[in-house]
């Protein structure tokens, strides 16, 4: 599914042709389910496809029968809206930790931010979909993640797909279709996504203008069956601005005192997959800034950049040969500054 224009969410979906057509089908003969869950591993599309599905949804020429497309036309006021996150039709539902994690959210609390969708959230979202549209000609719910709503968040979402409105699509997003209660799952139409082929995963990170080295360590590192997250700036798409804040931060500990370092450690938690996507997040940063500078050394830093560089690239490889993640992590941020280490001793 080709579009013309600018970039975009939808641009990027590739190599989901079947999930992509039934939708077109379902659009076209103006049978779309009420509920629809969109199963299938992390990185190959289901939330492009979700935003490009709200898009034709909520596209302006929706209104002209020949001119339907799955997502819509990309130019008209409706489109950019929902590309531009700013449709008053489209509610997307996140957990907390989600939403900081994107840079969405507030980063300053003290407390971990939570990684459920509470029932809080569902009923704000039963509530807003009570009321007719704004301006389009429907209401658009997409829940991302939604096997991380907890039961009672799931039991206030039931009752809002027993009655939908007409004018409601809700998308579920989750890994199996058994993530959800059976009620849920029995209520909404099923659509597969599949693990991406090595050609989609090529097309999707040169449209992303990725460079070759790192189209070739994400392959390596994901099997090239998904966009890595650091890389995909269409799925969520601020995803990836999350992950560069969390390398910043790491980089910056790295010549911090020893407690500091310690709680950051802690603070990037045990996830492999996470922690290995925010180093090779960092160690881009770091290179990208050294041959800025064409190799002069940063003023008044404590940081000794070629051994970060180093015990980066080591951390990442020690995570891939299954090294305890904490422990790799507390390695990585107390070699890189054995000055600091010595002072305290
Ligand atoms: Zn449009």
């Amino acid at each position: 599914m080709e579009l013309s224009g600018t970039p975009n969410v939808s641009s990027l979906v590739i190599g989901q042709d079947r999930a992509v057509a039934s939708l077109a089908g379902a659009l076209k003969a103006d049978r779309l389910a009420h509920g629809l869950l969109f199963v299938g591993p992390d990185g190959v599309g289901r939330e492009r496809t979700a935003r490009g599905l709200a898009r034709g949804l909520l596209c302006d020429l929706r209104a002209t029968p020949n001119e339907v497309t799955p997502f819509g036309c990309g130019a008209c006021r409706g489109c950019r809206r929902v590309d531009s996150g700013s449709h008053p039709d489209l509610h997307v539902v996140m957990s907390d930790a989600e939403a900081v994690a994107r840079g969405l959210g507030d980063k300053d609390g003290k407390a971990r931010p939570s990684a459920e969708i509470k029932i809080d959230a569902v009923r704000e979202l039963g509530l807003r979909l009570l009321r007719r549209p704004y301006e389009g000609r429907a209401s658009v719910a997409i829940i991302v993640d939604a096997h991380r709503m907890n039961e009672k968040a799931q039991n206030a979402l039931l009752k809002v797909l027993e009655e939908p409105a007409a004018t409601t699509v809700l998308i579920l997003i989750v890994p199996g279709a058994r993530a959800v209660l059976p009620t849920i799952g029995s209520r909404c139409l099923r659509l597969a996504f599949s693990p991406l082929t090595e050609p989609s995963l090529a097309a999707i990170l040169r449209r992303l203008q990725v460079p070759d080295a790192d189209v070739r360590a994400a392959r390596a590192r994901e099997g090239a069956c998904s966009v890595p997250a650091v890389m995909d700036d269409g799925d969520g798409s601020l995803r990836p601005a999350a992950e560069r804040l969390r390398a910043g931060l790491l980089l910056k500990q790295l010549g911090r005192d020893l407690g500091e370092r310690l709680r950051v450690a802690e603070a990037l938690g045990k996830d492999r997959l996470e922690v290995e996507a925010v180093i090779l997040a960092a160690e881009r940063m770091l290179a990208n800034s050294m041959r800025a500078r064409g190799g002069a050394p940063p003023e008044g830093a404590e940081l000794d950049e070629v051994k970060a560089l180093d015990g980066l690239s080591q951390a990442r490889q020690d995570l891939r040969s299954n090294g305890a993640v904490q422990l790799v992590l507390e390695r990585l941020l107390c070699a890189a500054a054995p000055s600091v280490l010595e002072q305290r001793r």
